[in-house]
């Protein structure tokens, strides 16, 4: 049988608790998750996409078979290069549905072979965005609980 490989795409600007929440929901389902931080999405990102990678890859290794790599272009062409059945996304509230259904059913347009899954989080984090997390450490607050302790390390310095 042909092992069940499933990319989970995003800017993880920073990776917070929401994330990690779907990564963990979807380690029972495929043989392997590949992380895909996207690139040149923001011009003043908080972290590099490198940097994205490497909190990625240290915070996600003792999870479970996941990989983390870095890409441009289009997803479902990713999505071919390594061998991925599945593009996984998170909804969080009734906002998140109209884009990610717009993205998906162009995304099966362009590459009938990649289906979407969809994942809702824990109610706890529905409202989590790396946005909120940004405004909220740049203004002074506190986010410990939100997101992983190394990220929280890394957005105090
Ligand atoms: P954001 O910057 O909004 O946190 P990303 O582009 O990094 O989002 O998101 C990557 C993927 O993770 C997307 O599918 C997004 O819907 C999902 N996601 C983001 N935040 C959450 C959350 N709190 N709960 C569930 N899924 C989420």
């Amino acid at each position: 049988m042909s092992r069940r490989i499933a990319v989970y795409p995003g800017s993880f600007d920073p990776l917070h608790n929401g994330h990690l929440d779907i990564v963990a929901r979807c380690l029972p389902i495929f043989d392997e998750l590949v992380v895909a931080v996207l690139q040149n999405e923001e011009k003043q990102p908080r972290f590099s996409v490198d940097q994205r990678v490497e909190m990625l890859h240290d915070v996600l290794r003792p999870m479970g078979p996941c990989r983390v790599e870095s890409f441009s272009g289009l997803l479902v062409d990713f999505a071919d290069r390594v061998g991925a059945s599945a593009i996984v996304r998170g909804l969080r509230a009734l906002s998140d549905f109209d884009y990610e259904f717009q993205m998906a059913l162009m995304n099966r347009r362009l590459n009938p072979r990649v289906e979407t899954v969809f994942m809702m989080p824990k109610e706890e984090y529905s409202y989590l965005s790396s946005r909120l997390v940004k405004e909220v450490v740049g203004l002074g607050g506190d986010v410990s609980g939100l997101v992983p302790p190394l990220v929280l390390e890394r957005l105090r310095t």
